[in-house]
């Protein structure tokens, strides 16, 4: 039992005037955010004794196999009690463990490199490509490509390879080597009407790499299905273009997994919907399920060797630490929960019961006029909000905002976009634990129509 002396006003008032939450507005702490003090599967309760459906996975895609596991617990624990932490230039047993049933769900990958956020993952993977540029192409090789509306992390190496132009205000310069190339998102369709979309947007990359000079680029970073940008799913065509562009010019593809990874969007990775094999996968928040900070960078065997040190090339070898990728009780709790999501077949559950939430959100469109679109793949699903069909106009911020607030009122928690991060403000995010029910995905869509009512009733 977890106690702490304080009563719970004390702590509310600690968190007020100490605490700097993320992405919190100064105004919003001090008027108080919810505290919240217990999980069970997908339920929450706040210090007020409030219970909440969390549709959200922890707020942010993280709690793939629902809250208090204790399994997941239990192995964290064992492994705190037997040896919590050794350098990961060490050998481990939970690191040899969770990798080789790792790389059992990942065919064509080879490696596992522990650190301990998702932007730590993606910092990796670029300095892979910046090592392999200089070992094998006198440095010149070294920029990578990233898309308009994704996002791969908060250090200003990973902005600086972000795609969500109000996130970046205000920080920079950027680091030099980043080059954007424009997304591939049907709904928007940027690029008119054309026969195959995923062809068209594979193009618009191509044209990217051909005006920077093929010779200078090293590699492209792509969220199989982008996330914070507004959950967007590509056409089928598109990502098996990408890789053939990536083959023609001798480019590694990095797919960014951090959100989509183990099971969220109804297969083990959200690449493997589309036939491609990346060079570099990488991958955090459902990796333990938010009971332990951990992150991967997962090689092919090939770029693993060029990493290697060559004769008569002392630094050829992948110079690189993460000091907490050595934290053994969070690769313990990785292996638990991949455990889980195994035994318990979460990943199909996420096929079906995603499926289930799309046909309500369908239903829900089929009455609100400013549901615009609905979207995504498995667990990882997004509706759209315009104000007219035709014109796609996105509607207000506070509309998204009240549709949020009354959800929560109605004790379900959701995502939305943010337009001070990604000038998107009216997407809202669908992200349950993978182990939802029916039962609670009717839950979702009955709450979710209550706030409709309530918002649009006024409209
Ligand atoms: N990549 C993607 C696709 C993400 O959504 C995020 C975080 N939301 C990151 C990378 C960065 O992960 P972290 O916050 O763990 O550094």
């Amino acid at each position: 039992m977890n106690t702490f002396e304080q009563d719970i006003d004390t702590l509310r008032t600690w968190d007020r005037t100490h605490v700097w939450h993320h992405l919190t507005t100064g105004q919003a702490a001090s008027a108080g955010v919810p505290m919240f003090v217990r999980g069970e599967g997908l339920t929450l309760w706040d210090s007020d004794g409030k219970e909440y459906l969390d549709a959200s996975a922890g707020g942010v895609w993280v709690t793939n196999v629902g809250y208090g596991r204790k399994e997941i617990a239990d192995a964290v624990y064992q492994q705190l009690m037997d040896l919590n932490y050794f350098a990961g230039s060490m050998a481990s047993k939970p690191a040899a463990a969770f990798a080789e049933k790792l790389l059992g769900k990942m065919p064509g990958m080879s490696r596992v490199y522990y650190s301990s956020s998702g932007s730590e993952a993606n910092e990796k993977a670029f300095k892979m490509v910046r090592q392999i540029a200089h070992k094998f192409h006198d440095g010149k090789k070294h920029k990578i490509l990233y898309r308009d509306r994704d996002y791969h992390g908060t250090t200003l190496a990973t902005l600086s390879a972000s795609g969500q132009a109000e996130r970046r205000e205000q920080f920079g310069p950027f680091m030099p080597g980043f080059v954007e190339f424009p997304h591939c998102c049907e709904y928007r369709s940027q690029f008119g009407d054309v026969e195959d979309y995923g062809l068209r947007a594979a193009a618009a990359m191509e044209e990217v790499i051909l005006q920077e000079g093929p010779d200078t680029v090293g590699a492209v970073i792509i969220e199989p299905i982008t996330a914070g940008g507004g959950i967007i799913p590509p056409p089928s065509s598109y990502l098996r273009q990408v890789r053939e562009i990536c083959d023609r010019y001798d480019l590694l593809l990095i797919m960014d997994e951090v959100v989509c990874g183990l099971g969220r969007t109804g297969a083990w990775f959200g690449y493997q919907h589309y036939d491609v094999v990346p060079d570099i996968v990488t991958m955090a928040k459902g990796v333990a399920s938010g009971y332990a900070a951990i992150s991967c960078t997962v090689t092919t065997e090939r770029v693993y060797e060029m990493l290697q040190e060559a004769e008569g090339d002392t630094l050829g070898y992948f110079r690189d630490i993460s000091t907490f990728g050595g934290c053994l009780a969070s690769q313990a709790a990785a292996l638990a929960n991949l455990n889980i999501i195994e035994r318990e077949g979460l990943v199909k559950n996420s096929a079906r019961q995603g499926e289930r939430l799309l046909a309500g959100f369908r239903e829900l469109a089929d009455r609100y006029a400013l549901i615009g679109d609905v979207r995504g793949k498995g667990l990882f699903l997004g509706i759209e909000l315009v104000t007219d069909r035709q014109s796609k106009q996105p509607v207000d911020e506070r509309i998204s905002m009240a549709i949020a607030a009354k959800c929560k009122e109605h004790g379900l928690l959701i995502g939305r976009t943010n337009r001070s991060l990604t000038g998107f403000n009216n997407i809202l995010n669908f992200s349950p634990a993978l182990t939802i029910t029916e039962q609670q995905v009717d839950i979702v869509i009955e709450r979710l129509d209550r706030a409709f009512h309530d918002v649009t009733e006024g409209m």
